[in-house]
């Protein structure tokens, strides 16, 4: 039977870790009831460096019940690197992995879905909400902007699925294999590939405590997500030389045709077609350098390069 392992990142969570324990304590007996999991599935909660007692709490729970574990990170280092810690600490317990944020915004009712589409095959299972009637204007649009844009930028992501997510073992291993330091799982784990699949949920409000992703933190999250994955904003520069020379060659005749009719005065032309030479000229060098550091920042981050989803021989 699967060994599951729920791991939940905490960051200054204590007014809603009892609460969330409990309705997870309460998941996994349900789960095990239906012969779903195995009885040794566990709870992992990721202590990102909380200045709360969120530790005290995970400590008393791990006290009380054999399903719950703790990890501590020495200090606050972010959501994704939380859920990095975790993952890759668990990993080679566990035949599978649920992601899910301490505040149960994510409906853990679509676990057993999850699990269904895990034991169907699929390796790695995106929870992706149905609506967003839960959040504020200024929340849909900015989170719905920011899908746009990545999308834009050429970096595939799944559209409103955050960090609720089902892994499989090998998926797990796959994500260990992506060494960067700047991390986006949200970007990397559709890279890793096989067969995966979607469950639909609705997310609720947060019910206690308040958000740990102000504005400022989104967009931090957005320029990382824009910048570890795509090379599309240096590639622009040279696009933009192009333009600018085809716009130059049209100004130069509008100049000739100026000075043509002695609409000038001595030496302007000259003066005003270097100007324009320059830029494009500069443009474009820097264009040409940005596609040579982008492929150094691609070298640079030594992703894997392919993973083996199946192998077919004979053995002599
Ligand atoms: N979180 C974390 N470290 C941080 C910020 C947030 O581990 O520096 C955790 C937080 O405890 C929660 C999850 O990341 O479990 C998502 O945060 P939150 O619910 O505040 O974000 P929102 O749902 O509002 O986008
Ligand atoms: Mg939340």
């Amino acid at each position: 039977m699967n060994k599951l392992c729920f791991v939940i990142p905490c960051f200054n969570e204590e007014e809603v870790l009892a609460v969330t324990i409990t309705k997870l304590l309460q998941k996994m007996d349900s789960l095990e009831a239906k012969g779903m999991v195995s009885p040794e599935s566990r709870i992992t909660l990721v202590d990102d460096g909380s200045t709360d007692g969120t530790w005290s709490v995970i400590r008393e729970y791990h006290q009380k019940h054999e399903r719950i574990e703790g990890i501590k990170l020495s200090r606050n280092r972010g959501h994704q690197y939380a859920l990095l810690a975790g993952l890759l600490t668990v990993k080679d317990n566990f035949d599978v992995v649920v992601t899910m944020d301490a505040d149960l915004q994510d409906d853990i009712e679509a676990v057993d879905k999850m699990l269904e589409a895990y034991v169907q095959g699929a390796e790695i299972v995106y929870g992706v909400r149905s609506r967003r009637q839960s959040d504020t204007f200024f929340k849909r649009f900015t989170a719905e902007s920011f899908y746009k844009l990545m999308h834009l930028m050429g970096v595939e992501l799944v559209f409103n699925h955050a960090d609720f997510r089902l892994l499989s073992q090998r998926a797990l291993n796959c994500l260990a294999e992506y060494k960067e330091a700047n991390l986006f799982l949200r970007g990397i784990i559709p890279l890793i590939g096989f067969k995966t699949d979607i469950v639909e949920y609705e997310r609720h409000e947060r019910f206690a405590g308040e958000t740990k992703y102000p504005l400022k933190k989104m967009l931090n999250i957005a320029a990382d997500g824009i910048t570890s994955f795509s090379i599309k904003p240096l590639r622009f520069i040279f696009v933009l030389g192009l333009v600018i020379f085809i716009l130059s060659i049209i100004m130069s005749v509008y100049f000739f045709l100026l000075h043509y009719q002695g609409k000038t005065v001595p030496g302007w032309t000259t003066i005003v077609m270097t100007v324009w030479a320059i830029g494009v000229l500069q443009l474009l060098s820097i264009g040409v350098v940005g596609e040579y550091v982008g492929k150094l920042y691609l070298e640079a981050k030594q992703r894997p390069r392919y993973f083996i989803e199946a192998y077919l021989r004979r053995d002599n």
